[in-house]
């Protein structure tokens, strides 16, 4: 691993300041999906090792939560212009612990840094408020403070992105963070710490866990001192995480699972619509929770779409993210290769028909062939659950109305796509769509500027944005009386 600053690959956690094992002493590796190469070992963390640092993160809070907005936003500043200046670094960690292509590593790395510039900035204005009295000899005031420590479960897919878009938050409203990354990806996570502790952050502010993720997880949502959980991941462990947080009645942030439409009407702009469907379908090979799951196209342009889809997936370039010009990277692990070749063969079982790809890639390991299916109905697994990988089965639809019923049909509500030029159409879909975030004539959306989030069983809560930063703060209301 040729790192311009070698200090950037940790094998350690980071606790209170600390570059900490394990009380055990026990690690594990970090392996390259692209060769399964070992990168690194870190710490196998367990109970007493979460319970320890959310100690300290709570003596920290006592602390930040006193500093100035002010003073906090000079040091996400730094942090945020290290993560920038060692842009390249940061990437080549994230493609060879993750798989993605370096182009994509590097385009989550700004991505990632562009909340903590966000933050940086909108922390300063977590304005209170002075609301008109009901009483003449009284005051009411509202003012907003930190919720405290808050712990953060993060997936592997995004390994620096779904970090900051949590910590940035977090930190500029004056709370202290503990997270625990996937246990894929904890070197971007851990790179991130390093850079945080030159950038000023203080001991116990920003903390990384690594190790057993119900172990350390148990900890996190069961500690009454820890008051949020936010968490990025599936729907299934959201559920029990959230149960788990019962308990202590924690405030919780939860982006899961998505099933994500992709409506596509006669009248769109088809090549527009091809290029978004590339974007939507294929970024990060098929792994994110907005990509696109069900592409729902019109009769009267079905089979261009299929053929013009096909002709550009079948040109994507694929291989080990490190190669140049790599489009599609391996899958992250066996049970990710599976799950779409599970998904294909229900498929075509029930009748669908193979337009390209299918099966696993000739490179073998966890490559898989960027795949086009055609000919789909509602019966098959795929237009229900997330496939989360380089597959686009392609759904036809009659008119506005069934479009509208097949992408609403699904327990999840995060991303939707929609295709269309007239103006009418746009905002009756728009508003018909039962999900948190609608992409109209575009395939990608994400922005720190923007509220992230899901509805039904997508999630609760929102990232970026103004939103995103009320999910770390209390609102308190005060009455001063006896004026
Ligand atoms: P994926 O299926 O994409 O791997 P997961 O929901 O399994 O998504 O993982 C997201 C994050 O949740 C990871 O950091 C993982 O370690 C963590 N995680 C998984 N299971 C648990 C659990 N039982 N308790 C706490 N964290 C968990």
């Amino acid at each position: 691993m040729k790192l311009k600053d070698s200090r950037l690959l940790r094998q350690q956690a980071y606790v209170d300041g600390r570059w900490t094992d394990a009380a055990s002493g026990e690690t594990f590796a970090v392996l390259n999906p692209a060769t399964g190469e070992e990168l690194a070992q870190v710490p196998l963390m367990v109970e007493t090792d979460a319970e320890r640092a959310v100690d300290l993160a709570e003596s920290a809070f006592h602390q930040w939560k006193k500093t100035t907005a002010k003073e906090r936003a000079e040091i996400l500043r730094r942090w945020h212009a290290l993560v920038l200046d060692n842009a390249d670094d940061l990437a080549l960690l994230m493609t060879l612990e993750q798989g993605k292509p370096l182009a994509e590593a590097k385009g989550e790395v700004i991505y990632a840094a562009s909340f903590i510039e966000w933050f940086a900035e909108e922390g300063k204005r977590a304005y209170g408020e002075i609301v008109p009295t009901h009483k003449s000899d009284a005051r009411i005031l509202v003012s907003r403070e930190p919720v405290g420590v808050v712990a953060a479960i993060t997936p592997w897919n995004f390994p620096a992105a779904m970090i900051t878009r949590k910590a940035a938050p977090a930190l500029a409203a004056g709370c202290t963070f503990v997270c625990k990354p996937a246990e894929d990806t904890p070197l971007s996570a851990l790179a991130l710490a390093e850079l945080a502790e030159r950038a000023g952050v203080p001991a116990g502010v920003f903390n990384i866990l690594t190790g057993n993720p119900k172990a350390l997880g148990s900890v996190l949502t069961g500690s009454a001192k820890v008051r949020k959980l936010s968490f990025t991941g599936s729907t299934g462990v959201g559920k029990l995480l959230m149960a788990q947080c019962a308990d202590t009645v924690k405030r919780l942030s939860l982006e899961l699972g998505g099933n994500a439409p992709f409506i596509v009407f006669d009248d769109a702009d088809l090549e527009r619509a091809l290029d978004g469907a590339m974007a939507s379908k294929y970024r990060n090979t098929g792994q994110t929770c907005v990509c696109t799951n069900r592409f729902l196209v019109q009769d009267g342009i079905y089979d261009r779409f299929v053929e013009g889809l096909a002709q550009r997936v079948s040109q994507l370039k694929v291989g080990s993210g490190v190669e140049e010009g790599v489009q599609q990277g391996p899958l992250i692990n066996q049970a990710a290769v599976d799950k779409i070749q599970f998904h294909i063969d229900d498929a075509v079982a029930k009748g669908a028909e193979v337009v390209c790809g299918g099966k696993p890639h000739a490179l073998g390991r966890t490559w898989f062939e960027p795949t086009v299916l055609k000919n789909m109905t509602t019966d098959m697994c795929v237009a229900t659950d997330e496939t989360f990988g380089p597959l686009a089965p392609v759904f036809r639809f009659k008119d506005e109305a069934e479009a509208l019923e097949m992408a609403n049909a699904t327990e999840y509500g995060l991303a939707a796509y929609f295709y269309s030029r007239d103006l009418g159409r746009c905002w009756r879909v728009a508003e018909g769509l039962e999900y948190g975030m609608v992409g109209i004539n575009e395939g990608v959306i994400s922005t720190e500027l923007a509220p992230f989030g899901g509805i039904k069983a997508s999630g609760l809560g929102r990232e970026g944005a103004q939103q995103g930063l009320d999910e770390y703060l209390e609102c308190k209301y005060m009455l001063m009386g006896g004026i």
